[in-house]
């Protein structure tokens, strides 16, 4: 860490702390409270939109912002439609779309656009990358979230002896985790940082030496990280684990906790919202953050669907985001809510699963004919049963599905290899999906295939049989 960037960065936290105990008192509102905050938000949302975005005022033209809003008279928007119109979409003409690719493709560090924006892009491994920006004040409500959570997992300052932090986040400044875990670095911590795209097995060394109190990673690197310290070769006792930014299997879950047996939180972080949910203390669920985000959980036509049940997609509606207004903008996560209070009293409504993040959705040949959409989860779930998996990817290919894996030292290579196939084929059949090829490659390690922030897909489509439907990437 540069000295004088340091140094530059301390009003940010500074405000950022101080709005952080603000939001940490919304924790005892009440839910009505909860709901008159967020339509207030949302009415003077929509009339700054309104004035000030070329784009809201003309799909708004029907709606009366005099009084108050109703979420439901608004169209709902997604990716494809925000960045085709985003220079109308911006309330600041001095922004354009070309630019700012350009000042992302430059960014070496956390360097502000006209000095003054935060410019980030989603991890773009497939289709079309989302481009986002936030003003200075909206990245102190961001960086104030994030300080929030830090109240939840106990992460406080200490002196003398500071808290040694490690995070394991995207390589590069354009994605939110390199940029939020920079943005906080001002010495309050040790922080070591680490490259999310580098070999698991390169990680072990720098961590053996940093010893962190707290481990930040995603799934897919802590599961990894945890065979290193299963088998011996890392080293390390954090007394606190979080997480964020890819769905976690059963078995990557059942190694961190075997690992370490400490309390894990589970971030849900977007690039489109900064901190969208958490884990609260008693980490019965995630909590979404209701106070900065109102979330509609709905099917495929935008209908909600009540708590229990999975939706297709989330509608958010960023309250911070006055530069780039984000007002029941389409992101392609499945979760369900669980309708029911967390036994910690916060208002906020509670998520019982995060079903897709970043696999695809395959599409195989149905045995009766045409075509089933295949959801990641239920090819993911007959090999979260296989003992002895390290790492996987499924492939999607011409005639079937290849899978390619990394077992654990000391595991049966036959027993497994057939376990996965037969797992995968009765899964299958059951879904009604026509008898496919199924290979399973047996490797020491699974190369690439990690997007530009560093995440890992589990389950890769064939690239012309893309549907953009789970494919949303986050930090
Ligand atoms: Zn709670």
């Amino acid at each position: 860490m540069r000295r004088a960037d340091a140094l530059g960065r301390i009003p940010d936290v500074a405000r950022a702390l101080v709005l952080s105990r603000r939001l940490l008192t919304h924790d005892r509102w009440t839910d009505a409270e909860l709901r008159a905050h967020q339509r207030r938000a949302l009415t003077d949302l929509v009339r700054h939109a309104k004035r000030y975005s070329a784009f809201y005022r003309e799909l708004y033209e029907h709606v009366d912002s005099g009084g108050e809003v109703e979420l439901e008279q608004l169209p709902a928007i997604d990716k494809a439609t925000m960045m085709s119109s985003f220079d109308r979409v911006v309330t600041d003409p001095r922004l354009r779309l070309s630019e700012l690719e350009a000042h992302l493709d430059g960014l070496a560090h956390d360097e502000r656009y006209l000095g003054e924006y935060r410019v980030m892009a989603t991890g773009g491994s497939t289709g079309r990358k989302g481009v986002f920006v936030v003003d200075q004040t909206e990245w102190r409500h961001y960086l104030a979230a994030f300080f929030r959570l830090n109240e939840y997992m106990g992460v406080r300052p200490r002196f003398p002896r500071r808290l040694k932090l490690a995070a394991i986040a995207a390589p590069r400044p354009q994605h939110m985790t390199n940029r939020m875990s920079a943005s906080v670095d001002v010495g309050l911590h040790r922080v070591l940082r680490l490259d999310a795209s580098a070999p698991a097995e390169t990680l072990v060394a720098p961590l053996n030496r940093h010893r962190p109190d707290f481990l930040y990673g995603y799934p897919s690197i802590l599961g990894l990280l945890a065979v290193e310290q299963l088998e011996g070769r890392l080293r390390i006792a954090p007394a606190i684990i979080a997480s964020s930014g890819e769905t976690y299997t059963e078995e990557t879950a059942s190694a961190i906790r075997e690992a370490w047996d400490v309390p894990w939180f589970e971030i849900y972080g977007t690039t489109e919202n900064g901190i969208l949910g958490s884990h609260c203390p008693a980490r019965e669920g995630l909590h979404l953050m209701e106070d900065t985000t109102i979330v509609e959980i709905v099917d495929e036509h935008d209908r909600p669907v009540p708590p229990g049940c999975c939706g297709h997609k989330l509608l958010v509606t960023n309250l911070v985001n006055r530069v780039q207004p984000l007002i029941r903008y389409a992101i392609s996560d499945m979760v369900s809510a669980t309708g029911e209070p967390c036994p910690c009293g916060r208002p906020f409504r509670v998520l019982a699963d995060i079903q897709g993040r970043n696999d695809d959705i395959l599409h195989l040949p149905a045995a009766a004919g045409g075509e089933i959409p295949v959801h990641p989860l239920a090819v993911r779930s007959p090999l979260a049963a296989v003992p002895g998996l390290k790492q996987y990817r499924i492939t999607q290919t011409v005639g079937g599905l290849q899978v390619r894996a990394a077992l654990r030292t000391g595991a049966a290579r036959g027993p497994i290899v057939s376990a996965i196939e037969h797992g995968l084929r009765a899964k299958l059949a059951g879904l009604g999906v026509e008898p496919l090829e199924i290979a399973v490659d047996l490797v020491d390690h699974i190369d690439g295939g990690r997007d530009t922030a560093g995440k890992f897909k589990l389950v890769v489509a064939q690239p012309d049989r893309l549907e953009p439907s789970v494919g949303q990437e986050h930090p």
